[in-house]
């Protein structure tokens, strides 16, 4: 599935994720097609391949079919307006694609512990046309410990977490709206896709989606 959907344009490995079914809503193609992968990576011509690549400082930017599946599965919490926490927001690549989802009048906090992944992904966002929103707010790239969340921009609509939890991080739950969703791999050698819910009455529950292999929520000090 991943490796057929590489494309030698942008438009063209949309294009291909919507032909193989990844991509299945016309508002997650149109964000997709608005971020260009290329302002992203650190090698351009291997910025349209569907594979995860190095970022540097051990990170990488997520295969485009994963960033694909984290906006189908969250995008019915991705309304204009709604409210995103981005935990492992790495190159800044989906919070990007998740700002356009939400639009001007929502707001997409990113957050990573890796500060000069934090303070690249500014500029690959910049380099992406995104310099206007970074200044108004719409989009906010902060240097943390992820694991906590962003308790000052909280409830959140929606959660991504682009690296592996060991074990369901409580803060994360806690920060979510009634209703909101997150979208989190947890596990350490056996990883899965976890979609966490929490209705309007505060009920969680939580399913597994699939199998997956991201690198793991950390502690810097280690
Ligand atoms: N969504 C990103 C994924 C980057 S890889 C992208 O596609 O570009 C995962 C990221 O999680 C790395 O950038 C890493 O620095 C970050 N990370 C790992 N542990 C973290 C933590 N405890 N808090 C915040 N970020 C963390």
């Amino acid at each position: 599935m991943a490796w057929t959907c590489s494309g030698s344009t942008s438009a063209e490995l949309i294009a291909n994720m919507a032909k193989s079914g990844l991509i299945h809503s016309d508002r997650v193609a149109a964000a997709m097609k608005q971020v260009d992968r290329a302002n992203y990576v650190l090698n351009k011509h291997h910025a349209y391949e569907d594979s995860p690549q190095p970022i540097g400082y051990e990170a990488t930017i997520s295969a485009p079919h994963m960033h694909a599946h984290a906006a189908e599965n969250l995008q019915a919490f991705l309304k204009p307006g709604s409210n995103v926490l981005d935990v492992g927001s790495g190159s800044g690549y989906l919070s990007a694609v998740l700002h356009h989802l939400v639009g001007p009048s929502g707001k997409v906090v990113g957050i990573d512990h890796v500060p000069e992944l934090v303070d690249r992904s500014v500029k690959n966002l910049k380099a992406d046309g995104l310099g206007e929103q970074l200044a108004s707010g719409s989009i906010v790239m902060i240097a943390g410990d992820g694991r906590q969340g962003y308790a000052e921009g909280a409830p959140y609509d929606a959660i991504h977490v682009g690296a592996a939890a060991p074990h369901m991080p409580q803060a994360l739950v806690d920060q979510l709206a009634s209703p909101g969703r997150m979208f989190i791999p947890v596990g350490d050698s056996q990883q899965a896709v976890y979609q966490v819910d929490k209705d309007q009455d505060g009920n969680v529950t939580q399913q597994r989606l699939f199998g997956v292999m991201y690198v793991p929520l950390t502690d810097r000090r280690q």
